[in-house]
């Protein structure tokens, strides 16, 4: 499996996969082949993570070849990245609670010289549980997991070599090609016990053995029978969402972010003027796969719009995109609504200095996210009930009726 970081890529990757969309996915997909093998599962989230391909345009794809009862299990799992999309827009502070506490975490890493030991063994792959060792390797090679091998590292890290979970998840992000803040933040606590308190996930070694064809068997070196983590900080309450965000249509530019790498089909965008790329903000290992995904990701996206709006574009820094938008003559600086995260924090910077130049930055919001992050109030379930409803509503299953 080669990750290359282009909308045509993951189109090419989205158009292979569709035939194992249905039953062969609901069936399948819990086993980890290995790396040499990813053909029960899409592997096609490093170019969601970025929308160089979008949730939607990968479910109506779906639908055109599966009946949605053959594909419910692939297309639900895709939602469950709306899901923790959603889940940490209506709580954001829970990325910042993260945040400190993975600082504090790496300052305690520089105190604890036994925490510190414990913790380079696991990063370098020596604790001498094989699979996890593997599963190191594979991470830092190639920057992907299968879901299941996220699942057992995590439960590992946490449960068998006891070390703090905030470490791991920083571990993760700066390794992932999909590195996300709400799947890999929200997935973490998940398995800690910590998203669904008092329900947290236990790696088995006849779970992994069965679900490897047999490669690892870790037998007698996993602790499975620890109990789920506690925290003492209070559930957060769930703010509701802005209304999203529309231009007016006069005259603007646009900037492209890490977060939506498909300007193509944001909506709608009236004139542009120009063009600005944000550089990247993930917090990628320098020189990781992870790292060079997101630098071809933006120059695709770059050479894409350029040649759709018939404008160049150019790298902006953040603190530069006031005057750069002054410069042109403009006061409609047009993106995607960046999530929660590194770039929706910049943006925040970029807002304001904007509004004390006269000028608006709109965040536009995808319908996908407008109808379904709002439900991720509590558990999955309710997402999952609506989503039908949602499909039929913008219209992505052929098969469907429509709605007059
Ligand atoms: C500890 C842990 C950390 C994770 N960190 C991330 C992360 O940083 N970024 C990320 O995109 N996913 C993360 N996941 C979720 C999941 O493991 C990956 O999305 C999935 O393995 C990607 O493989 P795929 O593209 O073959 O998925 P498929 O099974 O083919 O599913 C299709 C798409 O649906 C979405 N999806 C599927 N399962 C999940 C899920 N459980 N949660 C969220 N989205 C899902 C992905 O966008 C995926 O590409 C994490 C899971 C765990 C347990």
């Amino acid at each position: 499996m080669e990750w290359i970081p282009t909308r045509a890529a993951g189109l090419e990757r989205l158009a292979q996969f569709l035939p194992s969309a249905g039953r062969p996915y609901a069936e399948r997909r819990n086993v980890d082949l290995g790396p040499q093998d990813r053909s029960n599962v899409s592997a096609l989230s490093p170019w969601l993570r970025r929308r160089l391909i979008t949730e939607e345009e990968v479910v109506a794809a779906v639908l055109t070849r599966h009946s949605a009862a053959a594909a419910e299990k692939f297309i639900q799992e895709v939602t469950w990245r709306t899901y923790w999309k959603g889940w940490l827009e209506l709580r954001p502070a829970m990325l910042e609670r993260f945040d400190a506490e993975r600082i504090a975490f790496r300052a305690e890493l520089a105190r604890d010289g036994n925490l510190a030991r414990r913790f380079a063994r696991a990063i370098d792959g020596a604790t001498g549980i094989a699979c996890f060792d593997a599963w190191v390797e594979e991470l830092r090679e190639l920057g992907w997991l299968h879901n299941h091998a996220r699942m057992w590292f995590a439960s590992v890290w946490i449960f068998t070599l006891r070390l703090p979970w905030q470490l791991g998840a920083d571990f993760f992000y700066k390794h992932l090609l999909d590195a996300d803040p709400a799947s890999n933040t929200l997935s973490w606590r998940w398995v800690a016990g910590l998203h669904t308190p008092g329900k947290h996930y236990l790696a088995r070694a006849e779970n992994i053995a069965r679900n490897t064809g047999g490669r690892f068997a870790p037998y007698g070196q996993l602790n499975e029978a620890a109990l789920p983590l506690t925290e003492d900080a209070p559930p957060l309450p769930v703010t509701p969402l802005a209304p999203a965000q529309r231009h007016d249509g006069g005259p603007c530019a646009l900037l492209l972010t890490e977060e939506d790498l498909h300007p193509e089909s944001w909506d709608p965008v009236g004139e542009v003027k120009a063009i600005a790329v944000l550089p990247s903000a993930t917090v990628h290992a320098p020189g990781s796969p992870a790292a060079r995904f997101s630098e071809g990701a933006l120059a695709d996206a770059a050479a894409r719009a350029s040649a759709h709006f018939g404008v160049s574009c150019h790298t902006v820094a953040a603190a530069d995109l006031p005057g750069w938008l002054a410069g042109h003559g403009l006061t409609a600086l047009v993106t995607a609504q960046a999530p929660t995260g590194r770039i929706a924090w910049q943006l925040r910077t970029v807002e304001a200095r904007l509004a004390a130049d006269g000028a608006r930055l709109v965040e536009l919001r995808r319908a996908w996210d407008d109808l379904l992050w709002p439900l991720a109030t509590a558990g999955f379930f309710k997402l999952k009930t609506r989503l039908p409803g949602v499909i039929e509503r913008l219209g992505l299953d052929p098969a469907a009726p429509r709605l007059l």
